[in-house]
Parts: C-alpha cells; sequence; structure tokens
C-alpha cells in the first residue's frame, strides 16, 4: 500500500541455476544428527543439551553431525535425471532478485524502490513443531528494498522501525515484541547487519521476522551466473551501480499465530467465563455475523437480506443454530468484530441490533443504515 514499492507473484519452480547462484544449493541447511538408541533425528542448533537425546534420554548417542540441505527436490517433466532436478523455493526473495530488471522496467521503478510478494515456501525442516510455528509448507511476506549504496544504513534503520511499527498497529501488545541484533557470528554470509523481530512466545521469545542488510550480494551473484546486467543507471547522476538491499523477510504463517496468541482473552462476564479473541478488525477473517434471533421463517427471510446488504464488503457468516448467546461466544471466540440481530421488532421497525465483540454494548439501528455504521467502524 506504498507508492514506492510494488508488489509479485513470483513461481514456485525456478530454474535450479538460481539456487546456485543464490547459495542454497551449497549452504542452505543445517546440522542434523541422529540418536544411535532410538533413532529419532533433530536439528543439533535447537537442542537444549548437544549431549542428551530429547526422545529417549540417552547420553553420548547422537551420531556425526551432518549438513542437511533443507530443499525439497523434485524433477521437471517426465524424466527423473540428475539433468532435470529441480526444487520448491524455500523463500520467495529469489524470485525478486531474478525478477529485479523485469520489474524496474515495466514498472518504471528508480530507486528506491521496494518489490513485495507474499507466498508459499517450502523447507524439509527436520524437526518441524510448535503448532504453526515451524511447518514444511508456509507462508512468507518478504521485500527487498533497493536503493543507492550509500543510503542503505539509512533505509535499513527505517525499515527496522517500520516493521516494528507495523506489529504494534495490528495490536501485538509491546511488552511481547524486541528487535534483536544479530551478533557477529549469527550474520548469514551475505549480511552486514541484521535484527530479528522476536515475539515473546509460550516458550520463549522466538524470531518471527529478520531484517537484513544484504548489501549487493544477491544481485551481483545472478548477474554473475545469469551473464545478465542487473546493474542501475541513475538518470540524476550518471552513475551506474548494484543497488543495495534492505530485507525484511517475515513468515505470514507464524505472525498470525502470534497475534492469535496475543488476542486470546479469557474475560469474567457477569459471573460468566467468555473466551474472546480481541484481533485487530484489519486481521479477523469474518468482519459481521447475521443473526436472527430465532429459527422463525419471517425472521430468517429478513436475516438473509441483510446478509446480502453486507457481502459485497465484507466476509460475513450467518449463523442460525443454537440460542443467542451461545451464537455470540461462537463469534467472539472467532473474533467477528461485530453481530447484527434481527429479532421480533424488526419485522415492524425494520431496525437491527448491532453488538460490539469487546464492550458488548449494541445500538439499535435501522437495516438502511448498517452498512454506514459498519463502514465507519470497519478500516480497510
Ligand atoms: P529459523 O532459524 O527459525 O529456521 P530462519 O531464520 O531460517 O528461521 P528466514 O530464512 O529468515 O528464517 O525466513 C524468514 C521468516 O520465514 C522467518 O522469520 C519465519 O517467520 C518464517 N519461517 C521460516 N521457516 C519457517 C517454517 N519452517 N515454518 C514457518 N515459518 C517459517
Amino acid at each position: 500500500m506504498r507508492g514506492d514499492v510494488v508488489g509479485l507473484d513470483s513461481a514456485v519452480i525456478q530454474a535450479p541455476q538460481v539456487w546456485v547462484a543464490s547459495g542454497h544449493v551449497n549452504s542452505f541447511s543445517d546440522p542434523l544428527v541422529e540418536c544411535r538408541h532410538c533413532h529419532n533425528r533433530f536439528r543439533l542448533d535447537k537442542l537444549e543439551d548437544t549431549d542428551q537425546c530429547p526422545s529417549c534420554g540417552n547420553r553420548d548417542t547422537f551420531t556425526e553431525a551432518r549438513e542437511f540441505n533443507l530443499m525439497f527436490r523434485t524433477h521437471m517433466g517426465p524424466v527423473e535425471s540428475a539433468d532435470n532436478e529441480v526444487y520448491l523455493r524455500p523463500e520467495t526473495a529469489q524470485g525478486i532478485f531474478i525478477n529485479f530488471e523485469n520489474v524496474r522496467r515495466t514498472a518504471r521503478m528508480r530507486l528506491p524502490f521496494g518489490i513485495a510478494q507474499i507466498g508459499k515456501s517450502f523447507r524439509n525442516e527436520i524437526t518441524p513443531g510448535q503448532f504453526v510455528f515451524r511447518t514444511r509448507e508456509f507462508e512468507q511476506m518478504e521485500m527487498e528494498f533497493f536503493c543507492r549504496p550509500d543510503e542503505a544504513d539509512e533505509w535499513f534503520q527505517y525499515w527496522i522501525e517500520e516493521r516494528r511499527r507495523w506489529y504494534l498497529d495490528l495490536g501485538i501488545t509491546e511488552e511481547n515484541l524486541r528487535l534483536r541484533p544479530h551478533d557477529d557470528d549469527e550474520l548469514s554470509h551475505y549480511s552486514t547487519a541484521t535484527y530479528d523481530v522476536d515475539y515473546r512466545f509460550p516458550w520463549g521469545w522466538d524470531e518471527l521476522e529478520g531484517i537484513a542488510n544484504r548489501t549487493d550480494f544477491d544481485l551481483k551473484a545472478h548477474a554473475e551466473h545469469s551473464g545478465e546486467d542487473l546493474t542501475y543507471f541513475d538518470p540524476i547522476t550518471e552513475e551506474r551501480f548494484f543497488p543495495h538491499v534492505i530485507e525484511p523477510a517475515a513468515g505470514a504463517t507464524r505472525t498470525t499465530f502470534a497475534f492469535l496468541i496475543d488476542a486470546y482473552t479469557e474475560e469474567e462476564v457477569r459471573g460468566e467465563q467468555r473466551t474472546v479473541l480481541k484481533l485487530d478488525p484489519r486481521l479477523a477473517p469474518v468482519k459481521v455475523a447475521v443473526l436472527p434471533l430465532s429459527k422463525k421463517d419471517d425472521l430468517v427471510a429478513v436475516t438473509a437480506e441483510v446478509a446480502d446488504l453486507l457481502r459485497d464488503r465484507w466476509m460475513i457468516e450467518v449463523d442460525v443454530t443454537q440460542s443467542i448467546g451461545r451464537r455470540y461466544r461462537r463469534q467472539d471466540e472467532i473474533g467477528t468484530p461485530y453481530c447484527v440481530t434481527v429479532d421480533f421488532d424488526t419485522l415492524d421497525d425494520r431496525q437491527v441490533t448491532v453488538r460490539d465483540r469487546d464492550t458488548m454494548e449494541q445500538d439499535r439501528i435501522p437495516i438502511e443504515n448498517v452498512v454506514g455504521y459498519l463502514e465507519s467502524r470497519l478500516p480497510g
């Protein structure tokens, strides 16, 4: 939603040379150990005690660590041979680098500008787990922000702050979010500086996003391997150079998990326990529920009429089963910001009741004002 950033949807399966150029074929691996006693396998760098098997408890049973490449491999075309081996992308970023020149030219972008994409990535994780924190197929959202080399430090600081603001703006509690600079020995081979955005998960601080200053490593590597010119000509200074890149790389799946945990609330209302997901309305999957007070035909007909008014604009649900209290609770649990209730008076006065998820306050408004009422309260 910015003038200096454009979107992209690149291929999941790229030419295999892309992953050679990016360094993934050679070094996108985790250290794998196997317990000689129970034969379970673990990622060495994530073990609490590198000498004791967390599965069977035995000591000194691990094999020597070997580097396990996390890319899923398959074959392009009907014949399986070493010549046509391809990979499912383990990140969306490389699709952006190899399309840099296409996007720059066709969208007529000038530095500084970003290319962003959201999409599936695949990693053959040794130990997936913690619900959707680590899965083998997950959704990433990444951006490569291209800029002049002498402006990279400034943009790096800018994007760190901007990304922090993004999480807080969408409702993450400030005490549960931290920025952590990488130590020199943690830095990837391509990066001069990296910050992680960490969330306080139930098991402790863990990563939501990495923001890296990748310099001109990627564009240079792809230019060398492909023979394409990926330099940029600055029409004002008349200089030609490889742009530098600031990359915020976030997990949409993992971040959604953090939003869920942060929004989950149990509270007591008039002596009763209520579970409510206090999601920012922009994140709530269902924005409005339309509920008839009873299953009577004439109420259901008006409910359908109200639902039709709302369906074009928002994701809505119509729920007719069980008591109205039960149905409010159900919507509270999935974080629906508003419930619109059609009752017997509606048949006479053409008015409905709108209930706010968080305050549980109710307003009585004419049916023809419902869209305007909700529009002013549901941003985005
Ligand atoms: P980790 O050290 O946890 O394996 P990473 O540092 O390798 O992650 P990046 O390569 O920086 O992760 O990927 C960017 C983001 O993609 C991560 O911050 C995370 O939110 C998300 N991500 C990476 N791997 C997974 C996964 N297996 N499941 C879900 N999300 C993931």
